[in-house]
């Protein structure tokens, strides 16, 4: 990817200004911190005993070298995994209202949020020293926290500052790369999935972020056995890749460039507690990885078909009334995700002439779109094959589900967002059914 680009979209975005990712950049941690971060404040280190081994204690001595004032660094157990509640985003908050520090998150997923939290709560900005190249939340705004024992996506910005040491990432333990490679994987359906939007105008490209998180992401994910390996010039692009997923949402200001139903399907199975009681828990590229199997085989199967031949008003005179759409998420969804359904899928409904509006351009330019969209997937079987290289799940039972309960979240993610997929324009164009089916017929990945 062209550094213009990336200069382009720290200039643009929001809240991050600096992002240092290479071999070795550990050595200058402390310095970036102080130049883009610091100044003359005092600084509260967040960290987990691991994460404090594999990089804290390294940017403690430098910054206390260089004379920066240091609050006592906030360190959590190692085990079991720190999980990501609300009452510990209060804590590191207290400790950075009472001590007047800035907060550097020194981990990966759980401690960045945790830290994003407290410090978006504070008003003030924060800096993340990545340890492993797990999942592209290092650059996101928002922060995934249990509060009351719901799940919820609390608003706050992202980092100032990001600095990623490929070296670090690479002697992570070997499933955090998997998990990040699962997570980057899903931007080729995702980016599938707003082709197709971008083609019904229901959510134009941003030619920026699109740059920014599909420019590399094929690279990115060209040396799975590498990366499993530990080898750390193979994490360049990984750990590129998902800090640029999160800088491309700072700048279309929105998630839409770096998911798409790959990750409803993830989603979903979280709100399940699914490998909830594993430690460290089932990651969420784990899951990520299954969904996006799932909507990869989806896409082969959609691609097959002749859409150009679709009559429009055959399929416009078939459409459902919103009142069947509901009844059928009613039959769909269960307990609290009924509710959310109906509100999410109400917002992308649209009547027999917004249909006809929104299928004509994808009917009528088909043999175009077509192409495009196959440029952008993998056979799914290649794409399988990637995944187990890289060490990430590449079967429904890897995850701890069967075929059957993945063929069932494909009309939950269908309904679980507003977001515009390629499952909305296949029950569009009356043909959801079918190819779901399809993915799970024999000759399939998970046949
Ligand atoms: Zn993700």
């Amino acid at each position: 990817m062209s550094t213009n680009a990336v200069d382009e979209a720290l200039e643009q975005a929001e809240y991050t200004k600096v992002i240092e990712v290479g071999r070795g950049v550990l050595s200058q941690a402390g310095k970036i911190f102080i130049d883009n971060l610091l100044g003359g404040s005092p600084c509260l280190l967040v960290a987990d005993e691991r994460t404090w081994k594999a990089a804290g204690a390294a940017l403690h001595d430098q910054l206390q070298a260089a004379g920066a004032t240091l609050t006592e660094p906030l360190i959590y157990p190692g085990q079991p995994t720190l999980y990501a509640s609300y009452d510990h985003a209060e804590e590191i908050r207290e400790k950075l209202r009472a001590t007047g520090a800035l907060g550097i998150a020194i981990g990966s997923g759980t401690i960045n949020d945790l830290t994003k939290l407290a410090s978006g709560e504070l008003d003030q900005p924060y800096g993340a020293l990545a340890t492993a190249a797990s999942m592209d939340g290092y650059t996101g705004f928002g922060a995934p926290m249990t509060r009351d024992g719901l799940k919820i996506t609390m608003p706050c910005p992202a980092p100032r500052v990001v600095v990623f040491d490929l070296d670090v990432a690479a002697a992570a333990p070997s499933p955090m790369a998997a998990s990040g490679y699962g997570d980057l994987s899903a931007k080729i359906p995702a980016g599938a999935d707003w082709i197709l939007a971008d083609a019904g105008g229901v959510d134009p490209i941003h030619p920026l972020a699109w740059k920014l998180v599909q420019g590399g992401v094929k690279e990115a994910l060209s040396r799975p056995d590498d990366l499993a390996a530990g080898i750390p010039e193979a994490y360049e692009g990984l750990c590129t890749g998902l800090v640029m997923s999160g800088l491309a949402m700072q700048v279309a200001g929105s998630t839409r460039p770096a998911s798409g139903a790959d990750h409803y399907f993830s989603h979903l199975w979280e709100l399940d507690h699914l490998g909830a009681e594993l430690d460290p828990p089932l990651s969420h590229g784990f899951k990520v990885s299954i969904g996006t199997l799932a909507m990869t085989a989806f896409y082969e199967k959609f691609l097959e078909k002749d859409i150009g031949a679709i009559d429009l008003d055959a399929v416009v005179a078939a459409w459902p009334s919103w009142e069947q759409i509901e009844a059928d998420i009613r039959s769909t969804m269960t307990g609290p995700l009924i509710d959310k359904g109906i509100n999410e899928t109400r917002e992308k409904y649209v009547d027999a002439a917004g249909l006809r509006a929104r299928l004509t351009p994808i009917i009528a330019g088909w043999p175009a779109l077509q192409n495009k969209l196959r440029q952008q997937v993998l056979p799914a079987k290649e794409l399988q094959n990637m995944l187990g290289r890289a060490g990430a799940p590449t079967r429904p039972e890897d995850i701890g589900l069967t075929p059957a309960a993945v063929k069932e979240t494909f009309p939950r993610a269908m309904y679980y967002r507003s977001r515009y997929t390629v499952l909305d324009v296949s029950r569009e164009l009356g043909l959801f059914n079918e190819l779901v089916d399809e993915v799970f017929a024999p000759g399939g990945i998970w046949s």
